[in-house]
C-alpha cells in the first residue's frame, strides 16, 4: 500500500528546521513582551458566522478560500482563515476591555486557506501577529509598526521597507466606492472576470487585483487619499512624522487595499526581498480597524495590528541566522553494572541541564563509543567498573581521542569548562 501524504499546500516541520522556528517565535515572544503584549491563544476550529461577520462575505478569503464545513452535530465550522477575527471575538467573549482598557494581545499559530499553492503561499501556513485594541491615537499606530519593524530587524533582515496607505473611515469608502465604481466601468472589457464580479460585489479589491491589464487599469484610477476628512488626514500625517522620527524608511501607496473589509484608517505591509520570495514579497500586512469591535457587538473600540507570515520570513533569514544546540555528551557503560552506572550518571548530568545521549542496552565499549560518534556528540563519559571503585570516570573528546580521568565530583564542571 502507499504509503499516505500531507494534504497539498500543507507542510510538515522537520527536526532539522524547528530549531530556527523556535527561534523566530521566541525572538517574537520576547520582543513583544517588551512592548507588554501578552499571548493570546484561541481555538483553530470557530463558527463559520465570526468570519462572515469580520472579514466580510465578499472578500477571497471567504469566498473562495475558508475551510468551512458543517460537522457530525450539524454547527456550521470553519478553520480560521487568519487570527483577528478570533482575538476580537475573544476579548468581546471575556469583556477583557473592563480590567485592561488598552488590551496589548498577541498570537502565533497556524492558519488556513485553500490557495493556490505556491513559493511562500500555503494551505496551512502560521502567522504571529498583534492586536493593540483601545487606543486611537496616530501614535498607536507608530508604535505597532514600528513593533514590527524591530522585529525583522532583529532577525538580520536590515533591508525592510514598510508602505503605507489611509482608508478613511467609514464615510470615506462609500465616496471612493463610488469614484472607482464609475472610473471602472469605463474599463470593464480590460478587466479579468473576477474584477468585473469585483465591481458589482466589492471594487476597492480591484486595486489589489495581481492580474497585469488590472493593475495597469488601476495606475489611473481614483486615489483614496484625496477622499480622506481633515481628521483622518491629519491622523495619517502624524503617522507619517513619528516613523520618520524613528527612522523607519517608507512609501505611501495610495492604491494599496489589503484584502479583508474591516480595514479604516492606516494600512501598512512590510516587503521582503522579490528576489527570495517572487510575487509572495508581502511579509507583514496590517492596519486599524476601528468599526470592527462594534461591527461584532461590542462597544466602538479603536484598534490595530498585523499579521506576519512566518514562512516567508523564514525563507528571508534562514542563511542569516546561525543556530549550534548545547553540546551533547555521550554517557557510556563498560565492565559489570556498565548500563546502569551509565543511565545513573546520565540523570545527574541532565539535573545539572546537560544535553546528555545514553544507549538502552549493555554492548562492548568499541560499539558503544561508534554509536556515540554517530550521534553526534563532541564528549563521551565513560563509566567504567575500574574507575567507579575510585569513584571516577573516562572522559573522552570524540574527535581526537584523547582521554582522561575526572572524579564524579568534578565531573559536571569539567564537561562545562571544555564547552
Ligand atoms: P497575499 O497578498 O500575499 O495573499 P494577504 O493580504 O492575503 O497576502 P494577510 O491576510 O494580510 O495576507 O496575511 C498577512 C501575512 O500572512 C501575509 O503578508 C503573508 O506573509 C502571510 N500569508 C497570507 N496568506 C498566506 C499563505 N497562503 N501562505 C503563507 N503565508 C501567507
Ligand atoms: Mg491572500
Amino acid at each position: 500500500m502507499k504509503p499516505l501524504q500531507c494534504v497539498k499546500g500543507m507542510h510538515d516541520i522537520l527536526p532539522d528546521e524547528v530549531a530556527l522556528w523556535h527561534h523566530l517565535e521566541e525572538k517574537f515572544r520576547a520582543l513583544l513582551a517588551q512592548y507588554d503584549y501578552a499571548e493570546i491563544r484561541t481555538p483553530m476550529l470557530e463558527p463559520q458566522a465570526l468570519f462572515l461577520r469580520a472579514i466580510g462575505d465578499a472578500t477571497d478569503i471567504v469566498e473562495k478560500e475558508m475551510y468551512a464545513f458543517v460537522d457530525k452535530g450539524g454547527d456550521a465550522l470553519a478553520l480560521r482563515p487568519e487570527g483577528t477575527a478570533s482575538v476580537v471575538r475573544a476579548y468581546l467573549q471575556h469583556t477583557l476591555g473592563a480590567t485592561m482598557p488598552i488590551s496589548r494581545l498577541y498570537y502565533i499559530g497556524p492558519m488556513f486557506r485553500r490557495e493556490r499553492p505556491a513559493k511562500g503561499r500555503y494551505r496551512q501556513f502560521f502567522q504571529a501577529g498583534a492586536e493593540l485594541i483601545g487606543a486611537a491615537e496616530p501614535a498607536a499606530d507608530a508604535e505597532i509598526i514600528d513593533m514590527a519593524v524591530q522585529y525583522i530587524r532583529s532577525l538580520g533582515l536590515s533591508n525592510v521597507r514598510v508602505q503605507l496607505n489611509s482608508l478613511g473611515d467609514a464615510q470615506t469608502r462609500p465616496l471612493f466606492r463610488d469614484a472607482l465604481v464609475a472610473y471602472f466601468s469605463q474599463r470593464t472589457e480590460r478587466l479579468c472576470a473576477d474584477c468585473r464580479r469585483r465591481l458589482e460585489t466589492n471594487p476597492l479589491r480591484i486595486l489589489d487585483c495581481k492580474v497585469p491589464t488590472c493593475q495597469a487599469e488601476a495606475q489611473g484610477a481614483p486615489v483614496i487619499l484625496d477622499y480622506l476628512n481633515p481628521d483622518d488626514a491629519a491622523h495619517f500625517a502624524e503617522v507619517q512624522r513619528l516613523l520618520t522620527l524613528f527612522g523607519i524608511p517608507f512609501d505611501v501607496v495610495p492604491t494599496m487595499v489589503r484584502g479583508l473589509d474591516y480595514y479604516t484608517q492606516t494600512i501598512f505591509e512590510i516587503q521582503g526581498s522579490p528576489d527570495a520570495l517572487g510575487a509572495q514579497a508581502t511579509i507583514v500586512g496590517g492596519g486599524r480597524y476601528n468599526d470592527l469591535i462594534a461591527q461584532m457587538g461590542g462597544r466602538a473600540t479603536p484598534t490595530i495590528g498585523f499579521a506576519l507570515g512566518m514562512e516567508r520570513l523564514l525563507i528571508l533569514v534562514k542563511d542569516l541566522v546561525a543556530l549550534s544546540p548545547p553540546p551533547l555528551v555521550f554517557v557510556a557503560g563498560a565492565g559489570e553494572g556498565g548500563l546502569d552506572r551509565a543511565m545513573l550518571l546520565s540523570r545527574t548530568l541532565r539535573a545539572a541541564g546537560l544535553r546528555v545521549l545514553v544507549p538502552f542496552k549493555e554492548g562492548s565499549l568499541r560499539a558503544q563509543l561508534k554509536r556515540a560518534n554517530k550521534s553526534g556528540a563532541t564528549l563521551a563519559v565513560i563509566a567504567g567498573s575500574e574507575e567507579a571503585q575510585r569513584d571516577a570516570v573516562t572522559l573522552r573528546h570524540l574527535e581526537t581521542g584523547e582521554q582522561t580521568e575526572v572524579p564524579v565530583a568534578e565531573l559536571v564542571a569539567t564537561i562545562e569548562a571544555q564547552q
